[in-house]
């Protein structure tokens, strides 16, 4: 006799579930997550939501680790929900972190979610003309930070460029070479062309960008970049904005978020 994994009773011969159960259980599971984005504008107090999303819970034989799963998928849909209408209301903001700490999640459980909340987060910041201080750096930190600069926002997976230029002669002609003399040729008409200048993108490195305020911004290069002919500014791991050739300097990130 086989017991039901749900609700722990005799499920009969050579099963392991009853069939109601797992369809409650399913539904249970499947409705979570849509609870969480409608608690988004919800009155109800963040405990009562968790209380109830328990006891939802319950009725469809869900275990403590699936329903911390399926919590967690939930707090992402409620992140998401948010953010799908531009940028973050302090509203919003203060009833993810009440729903959040009611359920013991963390931000940084969500990923990619969680990284595109706490940057909408800065981008309100800066829109109400306040300056941000979410980003803090683990580790020992490359960058020089002067007193009062800190980071804003850091750009992993970084494509440096650099616009280049490059001479090449267009028109070259090797002239007419004319006989006068056994062995000896007046070349005549011979030009070495024009020279036209092309500019070019040049791609110098992949590393972080590193968004400081006040006015500073730092390229971390994650390897060196190629050829040894390469200027000495990339060679160096870090650069600021404010020499010339950043300035000249383009940043490709694979950074999309928030929109
Ligand atoms: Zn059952």
């Amino acid at each position: 006799m086989g017991i039901c994994r749900y609700c722990g009773k005799p499920a009969g011969l050579f099963r392991s579930s009853h069939a109601e159960c797992r369809a409650q259980h399913d539904h249970v599971a499947a409705s979570i997550p849509d609870f969480f984005v409608k608690s988004l504008n919800s009155p109800l107090p963040a405990a009562s939501f968790r209380d109830l999303t328990m006891q939802a819970a319950q009725t469809g034989h869900i275990r403590d680790d699936e329903f911390r799963a399926l919590a967690l998928r939930g707090l992402g849909s409620l992140v998401e929900a948010a953010l799908a209408n531009s940028v973050i209301t302090e509203a919003e903001e203060g009833r993810i972190d009440e729903i959040r700490s009611a359920f013991g999640l963390q931000i940084s459980e969500l990923g990619e979610t969680g990284r595109k909340l706490v940057k909408a987060e800065i981008l309100r910041d800066l829109e109400a003309g306040r300056l941000p201080k979410r980003v803090t750096l683990s580790g020992p930190s490359p960058l020089n930070l002067e007193r009062g600069e800190h980071i804003i926002w850091i750009f992993n997976n970084t494509t440096f460029s650099t616009i280049r230029s490059r001479t090449q002669w267009a028109g070259r002609s090797q002239g007419v070479s004319i006989r006068i003399m056994k062995g000896v040729y007046y070349r005549a008409g011979a030009s070495r062309g024009e020279p036209i200048q092309t500019q070019y993108l040049s791609q110098e490195g992949q590393g972080d960008l590193v968004d400081c305020e006040p006015e500073c911004l730092f390229l971390v290069a994650s390897e060196e970049p190629q050829g040894a002919s390469q200027e000495d500014h990339f060679r160096a791991s870090l650069q600021r904005r404010d020499s010339d050739h950043a300035r000249r300097s383009f940043s490709k990130t694979d950074d999309l978020h928030p929109r």
